[in-house]
């Protein structure tokens, strides 16, 4: 077993490293420090996971009855507030996110635990009318093992949206957290161990993407992929996936516009576009980082944006007054410089930002200004791709046709934000808007209730919401003979 600071995989209830005896480090991006090292894991160890996981399901958890499940889930939501201060400052030092904002996500966990504790008595099937000679119903079953992969931008909170519907629906879950964010991953699951999930029901394999987790997308006895992260891994696991025809839900990128109409409350369109795109560094899929401006506003609108941006406090998470951490790995700061320097190339002007911070003690870490640019083509990969990064950039329109087609522009369909009194005129938008999600004069995206997911090349399926359900569950139809005849269709 290696020394100091270990995250194991967890492995049918068992804490244990990868058969390799492999491990990674991981660093504090705020800091540089090493945290630690965790197992490497490869095909051997996703093989004994899915194996327990699969035991797990046909043994004592497939008897759990929903309302011992939902009972198992409220508990853990609970212990989950208790520890809520030890995980998020896990989660803190790992990734970086400023330690309030971290609280604010775990609370987020915890209630999502509690909505699906109460969808987990809900999965009901249907009895519907049909000819009088027959008698059918469906019934729910649990879809089997699920793997779930996950990123490092939210990695409780976006654990907790996969494992809290996979255990309401009885399923088996062998979770890969990301390379980059592995700690609080096993802390969460000894939590549910605690709460009364049974050992071998949630495993976790720690270790790299390439090997782990395509080791368990390839897997022929796992039964449903749950996957966070990039729209090119999403497609490579749409396609893997294809081979043993697992169940896919997909949540991937975004290039998410936010639309201010000349009737909006300019302030609250200003400091709500400013939370909206510089939120955990722009790290966040959901990120409004194209901002269309109606021109009879453009330009107090970009001069207060920028004032604000430029009040933002960067530093030590850990610190009450700051607003942004650093991004997650010293290779994020390379890519934000090189999406600057296509947008200059591209005659964009960039009014703040635009480079990494060095003073002091950021040196140490991955902190990057937060930057907006103006006068920019929308051919250009700023307006394109998915930067991920604490990068907006803002245009004018000057028809709502206009906003809609610039809205529209891009393969991705996540989310977007209007900025309107008119809530007539908001309903025109939202009907042309293609966009799994559309918010309205709030910055905020993902409530537990609300479904949460992206048309386009933003994913596939939903999370957080009862039809959440439906995705970790497969329907049984059963066809009954209702007549005391005997049965004899041919007349033979
Ligand atoms: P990835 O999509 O590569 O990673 C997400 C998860 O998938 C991680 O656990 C990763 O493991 C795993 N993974 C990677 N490759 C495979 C594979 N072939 N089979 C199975 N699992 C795999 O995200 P990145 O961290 O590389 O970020 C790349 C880009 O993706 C970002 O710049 C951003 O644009 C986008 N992204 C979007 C997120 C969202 O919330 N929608 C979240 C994170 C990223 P490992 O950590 O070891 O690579």
């Amino acid at each position: 077993m290696p020394s100091d600071n270990f995250t194991s995989n967890i492995i049918a209830g068992k804490h244990v490293p990868a058969q390799s005896g492999k491990t990674l480090s991981i660093t504090n991006p705020a800091t540089g420090e090493s945290l630690g090292t965790f197992a490497a894991s490869s095909a051997v160890d996703v093989n004994a996971a899915v194996k327990a996981a699969r035991s797990a399901l046909e043994g004592k958890w497939a008897r759990t009855a929903p309302g011992q499940r939902t009972r198992i889930l409220f508990k853990a939501a609970q212990l989950i507030g208790e520890r809520a201060k030890d995980l998020a400052v896990a989660e803190t030092k790992n990734n970086g996110k400023v330690l309030g904002y971290v609280l604010g996500e775990i609370n987020q966990a915890i209630e999502d635990f509690e909505f699906f504790a109460g969808a987990a008595t809900k999965a009901n099937g249907i009895v519907p009318p049909l000819h009088g000679a027959f008698f059918g119903y469906t019934v729910k079953e649990p879809v089997g093992v699920v793997a779930a992969i996950t990123p490092w931008n939210y990695p409780l909170m976006l654990e907790s949206w996969k494992l809290a519907p996979a255990l309401a629906a009885g399923c088996a879950v062998v979770l890969k957290p990301s390379e980059l964010t592995p700690m609080t991953a096993n802390m969460l699951v000894d939590i549910l161990q605690e709460a009364g999930i049974p050992e071998g029901v949630v495993n976790v394999v720690h270790g790299f993407g390439s090997e782990a987790g395509s080791a368990l997308v390839e897997h022929p006895d796992v039964n449903k992929i749950s996957f966070t992260g990039g729209t090119a891994t999403g497609r490579a696991i749409m396609k893997a996936a294809a081979a043993t025809m697992k169940r896919v839900t997909l949540e991937l990128g975004g290039k998410s516009p936010a639309i201010v109409c000349e009737d909006a409350i300019l302030n609250d369109a200003v400091l709500g576009s400013v939370f909206s795109i510089f939120y955990g560094v722009g790290q966040s899929c959901e990120a409004r980082s194209r901002i269309y401006v109606h021109e009879s506003l453009y330009d107090t609108f970009v001069e207060k944006f920028v004032e604000a941006a430029q009040k933002l406090k960067i530093g030590d998470p850990f610190d009450k007054a700051t607003h942004l951490g650093p991004l997650i790995s010293p290779e994020r700061i390379a890519l934000m410089e090189s999406f600057v320097e296509s947008a200059k190339q591209d005659g964009g002007k960039v009014l703040c930002g635009g480079a990494r911070l060095t003073e002091d003690d950021l040196s140490k870490g991955n902190f990057f200004a937060p930057t907006v640019i103006v006068d920019l083509p929308e051919s250009n990969r700023c307006v394109q791709e998915e930067i991920f990064g604490p990068i907006v950039v803002i245009s004018k329109w000057k028809t709502d046709a206009e906003a809609i087609a610039l809205a529209n522009g891009v393969i991705y369909g996540l989310a977007a934000t209007l900025w309107t009194q008119n809530m007539t005129r908001a309903q025109s938008f939202i009907r042309a808007i293609k966009s799994g999600i559309v918010t309205v004069n709030t910055p905020a995206t993902a409530l537990p209730g609300l479904p949460f997911g992206g048309f386009k090349q933003s994913g596939l399926g939903r999370e957080m919401a009862m039809e959440t359900m439906n995705a970790y569950l497969e329907t049984k139809t059963v066809l009954m003979n209702a007549l005391n005849k005997p049965v004899n269709p041919f007349g033979i």
